[in-house]
Parts: structure tokens; sequence; C-alpha cells
């Protein structure tokens, strides 16, 4: 009853709406993602085995070594840089169709970011779209074809709906990590559409998208790191 009674306070939402990503958080986010892909090279790979050429856990993760190992020397660079560089060193490092996907997705978000140093719910948002609407110009999947952008998209329009909500950044973090879960999911019964897999098309149903499975964990990591 008294709370009902007391007047809003004016100071920083105990809730966490006023929480923000700091630099810091953002590079712990790229070790944590880089630590789960090593975990689960295994089952990303097996994932691409059944529907693809099993490579995308083993490629993926040479790849984030090798990030990890770039960052060491990025002391001075802002949030935007820091997404850049694991995006150029993505493209130089992961071959495939995934390579270069990643590489756009960290680069756009890179550019959007720019110079931050640190990120409220709502630029966390815009970076997110950003890279995502940088996945589909360059690969032209749309959604429902089994790839990696059925992840994202649904993690970006989770983030918005959040943003537009007021919520706090915890939770929103968690909603977009379960959005992400859920659009990975999707993919299970749909056919391939794109790529290598779609050669394959009728042997896709039923079998979940490596991509999105490695792009889940992606919103996994930041929501198990920043929330
Ligand atoms: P490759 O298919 O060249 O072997 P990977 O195995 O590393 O590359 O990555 C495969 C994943 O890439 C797929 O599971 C899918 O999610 C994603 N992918 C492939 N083509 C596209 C595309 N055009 N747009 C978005 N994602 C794509
Ligand atoms: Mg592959």
């Amino acid at each position: 009853m008294e709370g009902l009674l007391r007047p809003a306070s004016p100071v920083a939402h105990p809730s966490g709406r006023d929480l923000f990503v700091s630099r810091q958080a953002v590079l712990d986010w790229l070790v944590a993602y880089a630590t789960l892909i090593e975990q689960n090279k295994d089952v990303l790979t097996e994932l691409d085995a059944a529907i693809g050429d099993a490579d995308h856990g083993y490629t993926l993760n040479r790849g984030w070594q090798a990030v990890l190992s770039r960052l060491g020397a990025s002391e001075h660079k802002d949030i935007g840089g820091l997404l850049k560089l694991a995006g150029m060193t993505l493209v130089s490092t992961v071959g495939g169709a995934s390579g270069p996907l990643y590489g756009t997705l960290f680069i756009c978000m890179g550019t959007s970011a720019g110079c931050k140093l640190e990120l409220t719910l709502a630029d966390w948002a815009a970076v997110l779209e950003a890279g995502t609407n940088g996945v589909v110009a360059r690969g032209r999947a749309s959604l429902g074809d089994k790839t990696m952008v059925d992840t994202l998209a649904a993690a970006t329009q989770a983030l918005n709906a959040s943003t537009a909500a007021g919520a706090p950044l915890p939770a929103a973090l968690r909603h977009s990590a379960e959005a992400a879960r859920q659009g990975m999911l999707n993919t299970i019964p749909l056919p391939a559409r794109r790529a290598r897999a779609s050669y394959l098309s009728q042997r896709g149903i039923g079998h979940q998208d490596p991509g999105a499975t490695s792009s889940y964990l992606l919103l996994k990591a930041a929501a198990d790191t920043w929330a």
C-alpha cells in the first residue's frame, strides 16, 4: 500500500531501465561468444554435416580464436572499433558462406555503434538491427529461408519491442535471447533455400540450421554476460 502512495522517483530506476552496456561489457561478450563457439564447435559441425558440408563449427571457431588473439591489442578502440575488428577478422579467417556473412554482421554493427563507449538498450537494438540488415543485404536471405537470418531477425524484433515498451535492459536481453532461440528452433521443419544447404533442401527438413544455431549463441552470450 505504502509503495503505491510514494511519488515517482527521479533517480535511476532500480529495475535496470537506465542500465547500459559498457565498452568492457562488449569485450566480455566477444570473449564469452568465442568461448561458446569453442565449446560448441563439434555440435555446430554435426548440424552442418546433416544439411551442408560439415565445416561450420570448425571454421567459425578458427575465426573466433583469431578474433581473440587480435582483441589483445585493441585497448584504444571504441565499441564500433571492437566490433569492426571482429568483423574484419572473421572475413579474412572464416571461409564459406558464413565468413563473409558474420563479417558483415559485425562490421555493420560496428558502423552503427560508431565511437560510442557505452550502449543503451535502444542503441543495442539499433546495432543489432544494422548488423541483421547487413546480413540480409549481403546474403539475400528472407525470413523462413532456414538461415542465421531467422535467429537474428527474431532477436532484433524482440529488442525493438522491448525498447518501445520501455523495458529494463536485463529483461530485454533475456527476451531477445529467448526470441533468438525460438527463431533457431523454427528452422527445424523448414526446407533450406540458400547456399550449400539448398542443394540438399529436402534433406534439410527436420534439421536445425547451423548458422541459426551459432547466431542464437551470440544472443545467449549477450544475455548471459550483460543481464
Ligand atoms: P558454407 O555453407 O559455405 O559451408 P558455413 O557452413 O560456415 O558455410 O555456414 C552455413 C550457414 O550459413 C547456414 O547454416 C546458414 O545459416 C548461413 N547462410 C548460408 N547462406 C546464407 C545466406 N545467403 N544468408 C544468410 N545466411 C546464410
Ligand atoms: Mg558448411
